[in-house]
């Protein structure tokens, strides 16, 4: 398999420290608040790529943290503690927050067909494994104290712009944006491991240390979890694309200098889900959720499919127009497969050969959208409906749209259902008929029958999959 990898900022070979096996670690959401649909574009993409490689034969081990303590407003640590702004907005407790928002999560994650990590870590399980690292990093000489924190030293390091595409310019506008540079750090990229004062004095949660009553900083958390499941090497680091500077950066400078070698060897971002206004933000009053996908009709697998149909490293942008789209093919995919009945046995030649068209895709740094493609050929190839039924249910192992349970519920066929694959298989008709007028030169019938259609409100659109359709409501 071929994937990009940050830190090269090339395509590579996936090859993994030990053969077959896989470690994987993804940063987990900080639980202050629900995650919006961008954060979840992260975890449906990494999901992907975690399912890919269990298709492909690897023994995954995938460790995530949630961020309960220690992310503040700012991620160049400064700033209220983003829990603690939570606990506050809601008058509940930090321990309630975490753990609502940590249910809310999981309950996002499962309507999104996203699997749970093997192992799902809190950061306030782990101060001891924080200290410890802590306290070599002090030892070596990596780390000091001031003003009553810890601090990491980036000027001990060869090179600290490990991912190159921040410079100092860009973290002089980080600092500036933030609360107030710190006096305390002896270069302006330093960062803290530990705190015992900040400017919010009213931190909840604190444990003792070696350097008095406070609390970790965000981004030891995630060096020391993956040391405490996944050990001192790494085959891939996920997270968006946001985490890369400062988050990431700080990672590899801390577990780098506390192991003495190089700790992760992919690191795979994920590119931001954005509004036609720009930045998704949970700051900006209503912001979107699952819930609210829901509200307004959508099924959150329909979501997934707007994802899967769009690249990783690509910007992606959210409009209730977009998502409609993307829901009206979800969802003729699935009735598509609900008309498939097993009439016999696979053939095993065209498995292959379409089996190989997913795996191409997928291979190709994870092209999940030419992988949709190659579901649309099974769905289009000359063969029987076993074999349909076989391929779409390999594909969906890894793209998890639930395509056999949502076919299987439509052949059962409640009432709404029924409508809408009423619907479908007019306009299915209609859109055979076109293809077939146009086969036969007969433009004018094709025409008629596009038009008789839009007076409908369904408009067709010819693309490399074959005619799509979207329905003005
Ligand atoms: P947080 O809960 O803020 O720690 O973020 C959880 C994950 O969502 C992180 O991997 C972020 O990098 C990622 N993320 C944040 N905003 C977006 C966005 N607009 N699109 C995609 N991923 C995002
Ligand atoms: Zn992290």
């Amino acid at each position: 398999m071929q994937l990009y990898n940050s830190l090269t900022h090339e395509k590579e070979e996936f090859v993994p420290v030990e053969a077959g096996k896989v470690s994987m670690y993804t940063c987990g959401p900080t639980v202050y608040h629900f995650a919006h649909i961008g954060n979840l574009r992260t975890y449906i993409m990494e999901d992907v790529l975690e399912k890919y490689l269990r298709y492909s034969g690897y023994d995954v081990k995938r460790v995530m943290n949630i961020t309960d303590v220690g992310h503040l407003t700012s991620d160049a640590d400064t700033g209220e503690d983003k829990m603690l702004k939570g606990a506050k907005r809601e008058h509940k407790t930090v321990m309630q927050i975490a753990k609502f928002y940590t249910d809310a999560f999981f309950k996002d994650c499962k309507k999104l067909n996203i699997k749970t990590p093997d192992v799902v870590e809190p950061a306030t399980n782990c101060i001891d494994e924080f200290i410890k690292m802590i306290s070599e990093l002090l030892e070596k000489g990596y780390a000091y104290i001031a003003g009553g924190n810890v601090y990491f030293d980036t000027s001990k390091l060869e090179k600290y712009y490990v991912f190159n595409d921040h410079d100092e310019e860009d973290l002089a506008v980080g600092v500036r944006e933030g609360v107030g540079e710190d006096k305390n750090k002896r270069n302006k990229c330093d960062f803290v491991l530990w705190f015992t004062k900040s400017k919010f004095e009213d931190q909840e949660l604190k444990w003792d240390s070696p350097w008095g009553v406070g609390y970790p900083g965000w981004h030891i958390e995630c060096s020391c979890i993956a040391r405490k499941h996944l050990g001192e090497r790494l085959d891939i680091h996920c997270g968006g694309i946001d985490n890369a500077f400062p988050h990431h950066t700080n990672e590899i400078a801390q577990s780098e200098a506390a192991f003495g070698h190089k700790w992760c060897n992919f690191w795979f971002h994920v590119h931001h889900l954005n509004t036609e206004s720009g930045k998704m933000s949970k700051s900006k009053g209503e912001f979107l959720t699952v819930s609210l996908l829901e509200e307004r009709g959508f099924d959150p697998l329909a979501y997934r499919f707007f994802c899967l149909q769009s690249h990783y490293r690509k910007n992606l942008v959210f409009s209730w127009e977009n998502l409609e789209n993307a829901s009206v093919a979800y969802k003729r995919i699935i009735s598509k497969v609900a008309a498939l009945h097993k009439d016999g046995d696979t053939d095993a030649d065209v498995c292959r050969a379409l089996e190989k068209e997913f795996c191409d895709a997928l291979d190709n740094d994870l092209n999940t959208s030419l992988a949709i493609t190659a579901l649309y050929d099974v769905l289009k190839a000359d063969t029987n409906d076993s074999t349909k039924l076989y391929l779409i249910d390999r594909f969906d192992s890894v793209l998890s749209l639930g395509i056999m349970e949502a076919a299987e519920k439509l052949r059962e066929g409640g009432a709404e259902n029924t409508a809408d694959a009423e619907l479908v298989r007019y306009i299915e008709k209609m859109i055979e008929a076109r293809r077939a007028a146009k086969a036969e030169k007969n433009y004018q019938e094709a025409d008629r029958i596009r038009a008789e259609l839009a007076e409908k409100g369904i408009i067709l659109t010819d693309t490399k999959n074959g005619t799509e359709y979207t329905i003005k409501h």
